[in-house]
């Protein structure tokens, strides 16, 4: 038997499988999908297989030397969907594999085949059963180096149960190992034991009685912990594993990182705006055809309610269904409201879990325990055999752009897959991306409208402040009189108030009051930003930093100045104006612990704060029923970003943040200080009028020729000397235009904003076009051409529908 692998080496100029011969011990077990080691050059490489047969067009083949895994970590969908994206992204098809599987998978990690059933062992295969016998463990590379004829016998027994296996991530700090107690001997060895045991080992007897009691059940593995919990003393147990009656080993625990009783829901009586909304949904999955719903409601119309009926219904039909939330709003909050409705039926994956927790929750997903996911990004690979529904909430954020190879968007892979396995994609929003709007409006896409709040809640009251009045009036503070009266007021009340500070074009820099020179990173042309904490100036792109200088770099002058605001100086001002407010602050670095998110939004809920004051972090998925006001402090310190989308991005990120106040009873009311009170990024978003927000500023964009209207790809070049990333930029520009069509626009070469990021010069072109066959053909020629100049010279990289193009 041949097998084709993939070798993983994601910048491989050679972007095709090789042919490697398949020894006897593996051929049995070994499937499309499963991971290999293969002698590659001088070296030995992972690899992914892709495809077996029965012969080869070449001689002399290598051996595999071995198999990594027991079960495919791909399916077989996963691996034709890795083609597609690698054609459609232009990468190569590994990357595009290592972008589907969880990190712990990429990372050093041990397998380790358990006895789960020591009796069924012994029925099913007491061959098996001996080899286990002195071990009851083993670990998977040394079965497949040294016992490989056990292979085919182990891999029954892992399907029946009766042996387990588990993986082990080598750095322990994300692996959670727990001490598990289990008998070693016979129930006649330890009653045999009791009775010789000295009257004094109390403690010890005690213990033995436990595990006698328990030990009709062979599963019988307590943790340590429980069993002192339960009042057993941990010397005793100790002592008996001493003497081998008991036996201690650590095991890697299943993390449940929601362990926490979680109330459950019941499905709420829906609105006749989203029943009608429902219904289309349920019906295109009963059909079943695929479709892409666009859902677009308000802040607080209820689609959440939606998501979980229609996931009630495929989980009824036996189906799966993966629900995709912005990394941002994957809120504690946001998770609840799931894992609720649906229980243990729900994987989670975040970045906020470890490394070993993602792969606990892929396993889920992989070995079909759950049947929903909830999860950022990359959750759109969930290896589901059977979907039936893809959910992707706040549709519109450009999180869902991956911004390294392969750089795909999940609304393009979910549609991918709902065609193939033909059920529907609901994309939801309040403020829909252009290219979704647009499509429902040609009908491509479903539009769902619900134009209310669930029942009848008024959108808040919204106020905008102009800043360069309040300056005229002598002003200097963050915050206006009228924002500021209004959270007194509420601090009165006892209500609460969300403060809401955009960081991005707002966070402070140092500069020269003499001579204006603003302290720089000396690898990126991006100037420093202070840290308070540290007192110390970091570059946001290369992580280098400084000591704030006492004078300026340039003119020697010591008038060295901060300027601009950031969450910790807002909080600092509150302190000053509102002694007697209690402020929670929530940002980049006051969650950086684990599970400082969720208690901060705890303690604000369980109203132990009177201001949230926060940056994106807080401006989706909030719920609070005593939230009154929201202030957003600077609406617009995204509007002066040099990027086509930079009032799109303004309009979602102002109407989200008016969207947290007033969700329950209490009416909500917003202030917007603006120093452009007269965009209509603003004021439409103000007056929550999404559609005259969305006729305005395609207008602009057809004038401009940019999406929608037009497709974008971006090819960005960098390397150390700009004369060399000038002259590749230049023939790459000179490829394109002899190449694509006449109706397709080059722009370019050009520099880019930031000209140098890590002492890498950078140039990019870009493609504007309608219609372009040759375009993918072209981009790829490039990239195998361009990147075998090595790692040190020139790297190439392409977007297609780049979001930033910065
Ligand atoms: P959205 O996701 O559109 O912003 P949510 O799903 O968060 O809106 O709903 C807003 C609030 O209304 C939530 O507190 C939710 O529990 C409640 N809600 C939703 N649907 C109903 C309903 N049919 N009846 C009563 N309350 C509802
Ligand atoms: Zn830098
Ligand atoms: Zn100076």
């Amino acid at each position: 038997m041949i097998a084709e692998v993939y070798i993983d080496i994601p910048a491989n100029p050679v972007n095709k499988p090789f042919d490697y011969q398949v020894p006897e011990p593996f051929s049995d077990i070994l499937a499309p999908g499963m991971r290999v080691t293969v002698p590659f050059g001088r070296m030995h490489r992972l690899g992914f297989v892709t495809a077996l047969k029965e012969s080869s067009e070449f001689t002399r083949l290598k051996s595999i030397d071995t198999v990594e895994d027991h079960l495919p970590v791909l399916t077989t969908e996963l691996l034709k969907l890795g083609r597609w994206l690698a054609d459609t992204t232009v990468c190569a098809t590994v990357a595009a594999y290592q972008a589907m599987l969880p990190a712990a998978m990429k990372a050093d990690y041990k397998k380790v085949i358990k006895v789960e059933d020591p009796e069924q062992l012994e029925n099913d295969d007491p061959n098996l059963a001996e080899f286990f016998r002195s071990k009851r463990q083993a670990l998977w590379s040394e079965v497949v180096r040294n016992d490989s004829e056990l292979l085919n016998p182990i891999n029954r027994a892992l399907r029946r149960g009766s042996l387990s296996i588990h993986q082990l991530v080598r750095n322990q700090a994300t692996a959670k190992q727990v001490a598990a107690v289990s008998v070693a001997v016979s129930k006649e060895r330890l009653n045999l034991e009791l009775l010789q045991l000295n009257d004094r080992a109390k403690r010890q007897k005690e213990a033995l009685n436990y595990f006698i009691r328990q030990s009709d059940s062979a599963a019988f593995h307590p943790t340590m912990r429980a069993l002192i919990d339960e009042g057993l003393s941990r010397d005793a147990i100790l002592k008996l594993a001493e003497k081998r009656l008991l036996r201690i080993d650590q095991i890697e625990q299943l993390r449940n990182p929601y362990k926490r009783s979680i109330e459950h829901t019941e499905p709420l009586k829906l609105t006749d705006e989203q029943a009608n909304a429902l219904a289309p949904i349920l019906h295109s999955m009963d059909k079943p055809e695929h479709r892409v719903f666009l859902c677009h409601g308000v802040t607080g119309s209820g689609k959440t309610e939606i998501y979980l009926q229609s996931i009630q219904h495929v989980l009824e039909k036996k189906q799966q269904a993966i629900v995709l939330v912005p990394e941002i709003s994957l809120t504690p909050q946001m998770v609840l409201r799931f894992k609720g409705r649906f229980g243990d039926h729900v994987a989670v994956m975040h970045s906020g879990l470890s490394r070993g927790e993602k792969y606990d929750e892929w396993r889920k997903i992989r070995e079909e325990k759950v049947q929903v996911v909830v999860g950022a990004r990359s959750a759109i690979f969930a290896p589901f055999n059977n979907l039936g529904l893809i959910i992707i909430d706040e549709e519109h954020e450009s999180s869902y752009k991956q911004e390294d190879m392969p750089r795909y968007h999940a609304r393009d892979i979910a549609i991918h897959r709902a065609q193939g396995h033909q059920c529907p994609v609901v994309l939801g929003s309040a403020t829909p991306s252009l290219e979704s709007f647009a499509r429902a409006r040609k009908q491509v896409f479903t539009l769902l409208s619900l134009k209310e709040r669930v029942n009848h809640r008024p959108l808040p009251s919204v106020h905008i402040v102009d800043l360069r009045e309040e300056m005229r009036q002598g002003n200097h503070s963050v915050f206006s009189k009228e924002l500021l009266e209004k959270v007194k007021d509420r601090l009165q009340k006892k209500e609460q108030t969300v403060l809401f500070l955009n960081r991005r074009g707002y966070s402070t820099f140092v500069m020269c009051r003499s001579c204006g020179t603003v302290v720089e990173c000396p690898h990126c042309d991006i100037s420093l930003t202070y840290h308070r904490a540290q007192h110390l100036l970091k570059c946001h792109y290369c992580g280098f930093e400084q000591k704030v200088p006492d004078t300026c770099p340039t003119c020697g002058s010591d008038a060295m100045r901060f300027f601009g605001t950031g969450t910790q100086k807002v909080e600092a001002e509150l302190n000053r104006l509102i002694p007697e407010a209690r402020v929670i602050r929530m940002d980049v670095d006051t969650t950086r612990k684990k599970g400082s998110h969720e208690n901060l939004l705890r303690q604000f809920g369980e109203e132990k704060a009177d201001i949230l004051l926060g940056t994106q972090m807080i401006a989706k998925g909030l719920d609070f029923p005593k939230v009154t006001l929201v202030g957003v402090l600077a609406a617009d310190s995204l509007l002066h970003l040099a990027d086509f989308r930079a009032s799109e991005k303004t309009f979602q990120l102002v109407t989200q943040v008016a969207g947290r106040a007033g969700r329950h009873s209490l009416p909500g009311e917003v202030v917007i200080q603006s120093y452009s009170p007269d965009h209509y990024a603003v004021l439409d978003a103000a007056h929550h009028d999404y559609e005259g927000f969305y006729n305005q500023e395609m207008a602009l964009r057809h004038r401009g020729g940019y999406p929608p209207f037009f497709y974008l790809a971006m090819v960005r070049l960098t390397h150390p000397e700009p004369a060399k990333v000038a002259e590749a930029a230049e023939r790459i520009a000179m490829i394109l235009k002899k190449q694509l069509s006449g109706s397709s626009q080059i722009y370019g070469p050009v520099v880019p904003a930031v000209s140098k990021i890590k002492d890498r010069y950078r140039y990019q072109c870009m493609v504007k076009y309608k219609r372009e066959p040759a375009l993918l053909p072209v981009l790829h020629q490039i990239m195998q051409h361009f990147q075998e100049s090595g790692k040190n010279g020139l790297q190439v990289s392409i977007d297609l529908n780049p979001v930033a193009l910065m």
